[in-house]
């Protein structure tokens, strides 16, 4: 079997990267992949700018332990800069935080150093050059690359951009991703269940997950266990798609269609890693699109979706993977582990005076999505590894939660 890290590797090598790009509105743009690099048509900010309340001087030839007169002869608000320039060494000119440093001043005084009475502005504190001013360019300067081709666009990218005043980016086309399930025993949901149905939950979850990404997903419905059909389905699916995601039918049962019709219209790459959930995972080729064989049970699905499809949905679009952050936290608990498989097992983290603890969810069998719901990581147990004690130190990784706050009462 093949030991997870290599059946990434292995599985990076049989990307083609999509070529077409198009242009968003950056309002459109979160979560999509940068075609090319953007660097900043402005510098930021555009204009030396002060960073206080206060008063702009011009601090050149100053005496610093003298008490200072000046005389207050205009102001320069944000968005409403002074009229005048400085003229003489005693003028000043009042400027608020973000407005125009005025012609000839260089420093700021601030407002909380300052005696004011009437046009005149009296200070015993020291003055600076270039104290309280922002310079033209310091947070970004023209020129500069505000990101990289194959950067996944964030909310603060395109801050960045919009500080900028770009209103487009060109981003990587959508990911083309075809799902469906397979099984004679899924129920759509909405519908009464009869003997020996469930309902197909599998398929609403990758959907669902496909959403946090930047794809164009068809869903093709649940597909019963016919090889014909399968085949059939796989083929016409491949003509749109740069990615084929199904689940089911990838074990070694009766019922298990899936890999041989892939098998026979394409190529089945690898099958079976040394994974736990999700061993059965196939991964492999039908037409051009790469194919991704997702074993039934629904933890195995979602996690193989989490470790695979979805670093490789990123990849098609240019966007190399970065590695997971891996925390160490003390197992509170113990896991049952055999070595040959790398294990992941659904965890609660959490912070317990300064210390990271994790607790496992219980029984992992693959089929209680309910312990994932719980779950806020994956506990991960190398395929080396036997059982593991209470109070060891193990790695762990978090799992998406996109309603994470920073904070909590
Ligand atoms: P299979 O890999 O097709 O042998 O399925 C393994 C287990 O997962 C069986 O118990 C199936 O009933 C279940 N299963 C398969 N597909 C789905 C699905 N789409 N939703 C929920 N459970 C499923
Ligand atoms: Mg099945």
């Amino acid at each position: 079997m093949l030991n997870v890290d290599l059946a990434f590797q292995k599985l990076g090598d049989l990307v083609r990267r999509v070529d077409e790009t198009e242009r968003v509105a950056i309002e459109d743009a979160v979560g999509r992949i940068a075609a090319e690099s953007v660097e900043a048509p402005i510098d930021l900010p555009p204009f030396d700018a002060s960073a206080m309340d206060g008063y702009a001087v011009d601090a050149t030839g100053l005496d610093h332990s003298r008490k200072k007169r000046f005389e207050v002869i205009d102001e320069s608000l944000a968005g409403r800069p002074a009229a005048s320039a400085l003229c003489a060494p005693s003028d000043a000119i009042r400027v608020f935080t973000g407005a125009a440093i005025p012609d000839q001043a260089n420093a700021v005084v601030l407002q909380e150093d300052a005696l004011r009475q009437g046009g005149t502005m009296i200070t015993e504190t020291p003055i600076h050059r270039d104290q309280h001013v922002r310079h033209r360019g310091h947070d970004v300067q023209q020129g500069s690359r505000l990101c990289c081709r194959g950067t996944r666009l964030s909310h603060f990218h395109l801050a960045s951009f919009a500080a900028c005043g770009i209103e487009e980016v060109t981003v990587s086309r959508r990911i083309r991703v075809a799902v469906f399930s397979t099984g004679d025993e899924l129920a759509e949901r909405g519908r009464p269940l009869q003997a020996g149905q469930i309902y197909d939950s599998n398929r609403f979850a990758i959907t669902s997950l496909l959403r946090e990404k930047a794809v164009e997903t068809r869903d093709l419905g649940c597909i019963p266990d016919d090889p014909e059909m399968i085949a059939n389905s796989l083929d016409k699916a491949s003509k749109n798609a740069d990615l084929l995601v199904t689940s089911g039918g990838v074990s070694v049962g009766d019922a298990d269609y899936v890999k041989d019709a892939v098998d026979r219209i394409g190529r089945i790459e690898f099958w079976k890693i040394a994974l736990k959930p999700g061993k059965p995972l196939a991964i492999g080729r039908v037409g051009n699109a790469l194919f991704f064989g997702l074993p039934g049970n629904p933890v195995s699905a979602i996690v193989t979706y989490l470790l695979f499809v979805a670093p490789t949905i990123d990849r098609l679009a240019g966007c190399e993977p970065t590695p997971p952050l891996t925390l160490a936290a003390t197992l509170n608990g113990r896991v049952r582990h055999s070595a040959g498989r790398r294990e992941y097992q659904r965890g609660i983290l959490q912070s317990s005076d300064g210390q990271l603890v994790v607790t496992p969810t219980g029984d992992q069998g693959s089929n209680r999505l309910a312990t994932l719901a719980g779950a806020n990581c994956l506990v991960v147990v190398d395929e080396d590894k036997g059982d593991v004690e209470d109070g060891e130190s193990v790695d762990v990784i978090l799992l998406p939660d996109e309603g994470a706050h920073l904070m909590h009462s």
